[in-house]
């Protein structure tokens, strides 16, 4: 998947974001504050309808990466929020999400996304309360992607319909690696987006992952495409052992996300 936002992220966007993580602050000054949790977003566009396995589908890859993470961690994991999927409609059409007239580049379609459930008051960057998974029920152009940084992960109509086992639409005139058939491959993305909003990176610079077998295991490279069978580097685990997003005591259940019974991991 492509690079984080954040690493995308021109200077003056980050003083701004800094500027609201302030406020926001501000604003929750004294509410008493939940263990902090990751909230599913189902993004309806106004022209879509709402798809009851759509939803379905989504939960069931978020809790089935929740349980996933547990047994690479030995135990900890992350919180979802009750109920775990949040169905928000949009006033915009599925085509204004990847609309060039604000953005261009990869990240369009995320930026798109941010902006609308950022002016609904649904989600705000880097909030100490909670990481934000968007499900947008709409196709992003050739040349965007889904993406994931600054406490908020985007994804599209494809994780949508390969997590319900519906055929993926390529966004280009042919299909990627990565646009495949397969509820797992589409379980593992989100995970790796997950990743990105507590602020991991792709360890392409590590120099414990500089062979083509760790770039195509680490699931923080292309170990998504393969999932379940993806690693977490040791010094990934570290890392997300010390957000506070992580914690021991949650309970899981693990599921096979193929047809066939496959390990969870191995
Ligand atoms: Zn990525």
């Amino acid at each position: 998947m492509a690079a984080t936002l954040g690493a995308m992220m021109m200077r003056g966007f980050r003083v701004a974001f800094v500027v609201f993580g302030l406020i926001g602050a501000a604003f929750s000054g004294g509410a008493v504050s939940a263990a902090p949790s990751v909230q599913v977003i189902y993004l309806l566009p106004a022209d879509r309808q709402e798809s009851e396995s759509y939803r379905n589908a989504a939960e069931f890859g978020v809790r089935h990466f929740q349980a996933w993470l547990s047994n690479a961690l030995k135990g900890p994991t992350f919180r979802l929020a009750d109920p775990a999927v949040r169905i928000v409609r949009s006033e915009k059409n599925a085509a204004w999400f990847r609309s060039t007239d604000r953005y261009t580049g990869y990240s369009a379609f995320y930026r798109n996304t941010v902006d609308e459930l950022t002016r609904m008051g649904v989600v705000r960057f880097n909030d100490p309360a909670s990481r934000f998974l968007v499900y947008v029920d709409a196709d992003h152009a050739c040349g965007q992607s889904g993406a994931g940084g600054n406490g908020v992960a985007v994804v599209s109509a494809n994780d949508l319909r390969g997590l319900s086992g519906e055929r993926v639409v390529p966004a280009c005139d042919r299909a990627n690696g990565a646009e495949i058939p397969g509820r797992c491959r589409w379980i593992g993305g989100i995970g790796h987006e997950f990743l990105h909003t507590i602020g991991l990176m792709h360890p392409d610079r590590s120099p414990v992952c500089q062979t083509a077998q760790c770039r195509a295991e680490a699931l923080m490279m292309q170990g998504y495409v393969t999932y379940p069978r993806a690693i977490l580097l040791d010094e990934e685990k570290a890392q997300i052992l010390r957000s506070p997003f992580i914690e021991s005591g949650i309970r899981t259940e693990a599921r096979a996300c193929a047809n066939a019974i496959t390990p969870l991991v191995r």
